[in-house]
């Protein structure tokens, strides 16, 4: 029998660590299916999505630039990607393409992971950036019911655009690097969500290290490099660091169970995400 195809569908994609990840998982626990890269141009997203209906895929993850763009060929879209607006993974119920996105409630049991006694209702957050991380981010922890989230990003029009996005749900303030000083010792937990610092940049962080203060939470979504200078940093003023690899590991495992209706290996997926991060730095 041939394996089912499972597809990574965006541009850029040879250095994406989730084949590895997803295949691993597939093995060990002898599923048929196969995960690879399918490197789309935008004149090319019509004719895949066609390919998906007729069934040569049996599901997708979705990145940069397509989230939004996959969203007209599906038949539903789950409540939290209606939400954030955007779709990483599909998978097939009933005959029908279901788009739902994993990124945000990834990012949460991630972190509960390393601080599994947090509460949320309580939470101030500053989340700095504003793009399609971000905005999965933020829902989910609005979902949660935190307190407020103050957004901080470089392009004030779309902090502003994020902020009347998730102010539905919570208390939200968009503000600029400047303010950052003055709100981020009221802060409870920072997560970082631009690619700041990421490989081939490892020498940048986009928070002067003096902000830090003991206790902070601070979450980097960047995995590569699995410590940052950004976390490296907090960690020397107090604070709490929390790595981007966890996120990249649960909305993994979450898509991974939209298409095989099963429990993922997490810590085999763990150990090859880790395996593979750790001896190729790019
Ligand atoms: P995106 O939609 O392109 O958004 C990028 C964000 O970063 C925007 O807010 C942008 O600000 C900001 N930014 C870019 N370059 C900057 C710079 N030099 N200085 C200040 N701000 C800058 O990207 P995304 O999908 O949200 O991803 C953001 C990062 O998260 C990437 O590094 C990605 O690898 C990582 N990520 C990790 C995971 C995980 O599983 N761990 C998942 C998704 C993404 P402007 O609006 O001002 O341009």
């Amino acid at each position: 029998m041939s394996a089912q195809r499972i597809v990574l569908i965006g541009r850029s994609l040879q250095h994406s660590k989730s084949p590895v990840m997803q295949n691993a998982a597939f093995c060990h626990e002898r599923l048929p299916f196969h995960y690879e890269v399918l490197n789309v141009e935008p004149e090319e997203l019509e004719s895949t999505m066609l390919r998906f209906k007729k069934g040569e895929f049996s599901g997708a993850n979705v990145t940069i630039p397509y989230k939004e763009k996959v969203l007209p060929y599906l038949d539903r879209i789950t409540p939290q990607a209606q939400r954030i607006g955007a779709v990483n993974t599909i998978f097939r119920e009933d005959g029908l393409l279901v788009g739902d996105n994993t990124d945000g409630d990834g990012y949460v049991k991630s972190l509960l992971e390393d601080f599994p006694n947090l509460t949320f209702e309580d939470m101030t957050i500053l989340i700095i950036g504003a793009g399609g991380a971000a905005r999965a981010i933020a829902v989910s922890m609005a979902m949660l019911g935190v307190k407020k989230i103050f957004i901080v990003n470089r392009n004030m029009e779309y902090a502003s655009l994020l902020r009347n996005h998730v102010q539905a749900w919570v208390e939200t303030e968009a503000i600029s690097f400047d303010q950052l000083h003055k709100i981020i010792r009221h802060v409870d937990l920072l997560i970082h969500c631009t690619p700041v610092g990421m490989y081939p940049n490892p020498n940048e962080s986009i928070v002067p290290k003096s902000m830090f203060h003991t206790g902070l939470i601070v979450s980097d979504i960047i995995y590569n490099p699995i410590e940052t200078k950004l976390l490296r940093e907090a960690k020397e003023m107090g604070a709490l660091p929390h790595s981007g690899t966890g996120m990249l590991l649960y909305q993994g495992a979450l898509a991974y169970e939209r298409w095989t209706k099963r429990k993922a290996p997490l810590e085999v997926m763990r150990k090859a995400l880790l395996q593979s991060l750790s001896t190729k730095l790019t």
